[in-house]
């Protein structure tokens, strides 16, 4: 059977009103992509329109709302891997588009998988994405005040009918960042598969980055390891450390997990039922 799992950032939210606008928003996509799963798409095609719909979201750090760097400049990155073909799609850095999750999908055929700057904006008018600003007047606002904050990526993970797993990230970063700087969320430390298992991250980026997390996580499953196993030595890890960071995934068998050091809004779907954060 089919597992969906979506997520909308770790970082602790504790407004009650945001944390129900975040639930609300993973309750509208996750029921319009879960038909899709359990009708016979793909793991692929499923993470990549849950992360898209994700992006449109202006309340989340992603797509459209996205966080601006230390200079006031909005530049998304993003990532989808494929378990059955162990491919990686990465774009790092690109501005003035607001949905990079659909740059990723091409690029799992591409020779040069990883663009980032120039080069993924010269990519998304290759293959026909329309401009869009993703800059919104909050995050505007936000970046003036010099709020930065480092919540709000959003992603998703799936196992197909055919029992592909499939893994997609999307984020502005952590908000008034130095220019250049590149999240972990483009990088096999914040979003990987294996055909065992498909993890995402979210949270501080350097820890993700200093744990190697979602490969962490899907190498253990990959070597025997069960799924919640293997999420409970990554999460040892992370409370060890006193890292923020939450991760969602899931295993070729249809267990997932959802877990994080602070608040995160996830919601998923699986033959028992559907789940939600508290
Ligand atoms: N991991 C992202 C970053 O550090 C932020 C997040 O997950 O909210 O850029």
């Amino acid at each position: 059977m089919p597992t969906l799992v979506l997520h909308a950032g770790a970082g602790g939210e504790t407004r009650p009103e945001r944390q129900a606008a975040i639930r609300d928003e993973l309750q509208r996509i996750g029921d319009a992509c879960w038909p899709m799963l359990t009708a016979g798409a793909s793991a692929v095609d499923v993470v990549v329109e849950a992360t898209r719909l994700l992006e449109d979201v202006p309340i989340f750090n992603a797509g459209l709302g996205s966080k601006l760097q230390a200079d006031g400049v909005a530049r998304l990155s993003a990532a989808l891997m494929c378990g059955d073909t162990e491919r990686f799609g990465g774009i790092v850095g690109l501005e003035g588009y607001a949905n990079p999750i659909l740059l990723c999908r091409p690029l799992l055929d591409a020779d040069d998988r990883v663009l980032m700057g120039d080069g993924a904006a010269a990519w998304a008018r290759e293959v026909g994405l329309p401009e869009r600003s993703p800059v919104t007047e909050e995050r505007l606002q936000q970046w003036r005040a010099r709020e930065a904050g480092r919540t709000g990526t959003v992603g998703a993970v799936a196992l197909d009918i055919a029992g592909r797993v499939a893994a997609a990230i999307s984020t502005g970063g952590r908000g008034h960042e130095r220019v250049g700087r590149v999240s972990d969320s483009p990088t096999v430390a914040g979003n990987f598969a294996s055909r065992a298992a498909a993890a995402g991250m979210t949270g501080i980026g350097e820890q993700i980055v200093d744990g190697g997390l979602a490969v962490r996580l899907v190498a253990a499953v990959d070597a025997g390891m069960s799924l919640e196993e293997a999420a409970d030595r990554v999460m040892g890890r992370i409370l060890e450390r006193e890292w923020e960071v939450g991760f969602i995934a899931v295993d070729h068998t249809g267990a997932w997990v959802a877990r994080a050091s602070t608040w995160m809004g996830w919601r998923a779907y699986d033959a028992r039922g559907v789940y939600c954060t508290g």
